[in-house]
C-alpha cells in the first residue's frame, strides 16, 4: 500500500491522529511502534489470573471536556469511577491528595480547615521562582510533608528525583484544606470497561491504517 502519512508511535497521540486522518480525511496511514503493542504508556493486559495490569503504571482517565469523552466513547464502554487513593506513611493509611484528614492523622492534630491553612502558611517554603516538582510542593505544604508523601513515591513512579521533574508533574495533584478525598474532581472520570488495549485496538481498526510493531524509526 502507498501511504499518505507515517506516524511514529502508537500511543494516544499517534493512534488518535491515525484514526482522524483515516476516518475524516480518507488518508492512508502507516503507524510504526517500537514496542510490541499499541497504546503507548496506557497499555494494559490481562495476566494469567485474569487481573488487568497497567504495564507502565496506573492510568485513570478523566476530563472536563465533553467532546473528548464522546470521541473516546465511540471506541469503548466505560466503568464510571471516582479515584480515592490512600498511602501508607509512618504506618498510617492516609488520603492522597493531602487534605484535612491526611494532616490530622499524620501529626495527631484536630485542625479545622482554617487551622490547616495557617499550618501550611507556617511551614511552606517561600520560593519566588518555582522551577521543578520539589519546589511546587514545598512551596505549598512545606518540606516535612514533601519528604513524607511525595519524594519517594514520585522518584519511584517516574524514575527521577522530583527536582529533575517539571513543576507541572507534582503541581497537578491538588492540596486541599477540606475533607474531599477524591483524587480529581473532573466531570468525566472513567476507565475503559475492557481495558485500554481493547480501546486502542478499536481506535486503530480502520482499513486505511496499517501498524508495524517492533519497528523503531531511528534504527
Ligand atoms: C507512570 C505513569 C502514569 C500515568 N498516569 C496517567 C493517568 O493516570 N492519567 C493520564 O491521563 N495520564 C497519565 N500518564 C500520562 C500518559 O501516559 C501520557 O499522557 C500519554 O501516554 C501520552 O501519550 P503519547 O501518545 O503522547 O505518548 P506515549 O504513550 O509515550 O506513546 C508514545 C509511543 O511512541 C513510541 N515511540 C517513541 N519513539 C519511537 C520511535 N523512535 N520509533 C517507534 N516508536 C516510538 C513509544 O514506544 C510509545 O509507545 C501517566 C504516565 C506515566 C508514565
Amino acid at each position: 500500500m502507498k501511504y499518505d502519512y507515517l506516524i511514529v508511535g502508537a500511543g494516544l497521540a499517534g493512534s488518535v491522529m491515525a484514526e482522524r486522518l483515516a476516518s475524516q480525511l480518507n488518508k492512508k496511514v502507516l503507524v510504526i511502534e517500537q514496542r510490541n503493542h499499541t497504546g503507548g504508556n496506557c497499555h494494559d493486559y490481562y495476566d494469567d489470573a485474569g487481573i488487568l495490569v497497567h504495564k507502565y503504571g496506573p492510568h485513570y482517565f478523566r476530563t472536563n471536556r465533553k467532546h473528548v469523552f464522546e470521541y473516546l466513547s465511540q471506541f469503548t464502554e466505560w466503568h464510571h469511577v471516582y479515584y480515592r487513593i490512600k498511602v501508607m506513611v509512618d504506618g498510617k493509611l492516609v488520603p492522597l491528595p493531602i487534605n484535612l484528614d491526611t494532616v490530622n492523622a499524620l501529626y495527631g492534630y484536630n485542625f479545622s480547615s482554617d487551622e490547616l491553612k495557617e499550618f501550611f502558611d507556617k511551614h511552606r517554603t517561600k520560593i519566588t521562582k518555582i522551577t521543578n516538582s520539589e519546589d511546587v510542593i514545598i512551596s505549598k505544604v512545606g518540606r516535612d510533608l514533601y519528604e513524607k508523601i511525595y519524594k519517594a513515591y514520585t522518584t519511584k513512579q517516574w524514575g527521577l528525583d522530583p527536582k529533575d521533574l517539571d513543576a507541572s508533574v507534582c503541581g497537578r495533584v491538588p492540596v486541599r484544606t477540606n475533607r474531599d478525598s477524591r483524587y480529581f474532581t473532573d466531570k468525566y472520570q472513567v476507565m475503559p470497561k475492557y481495558g485500554y488495549h481493547k480501546m486502542f485496538e478499536k481506535i486503530l481498526d480502520h482499513p486505511n491504517i496499517n501498524i508495524m510493531l517492533q519497528t523503531d524509526s531511528l534504527k
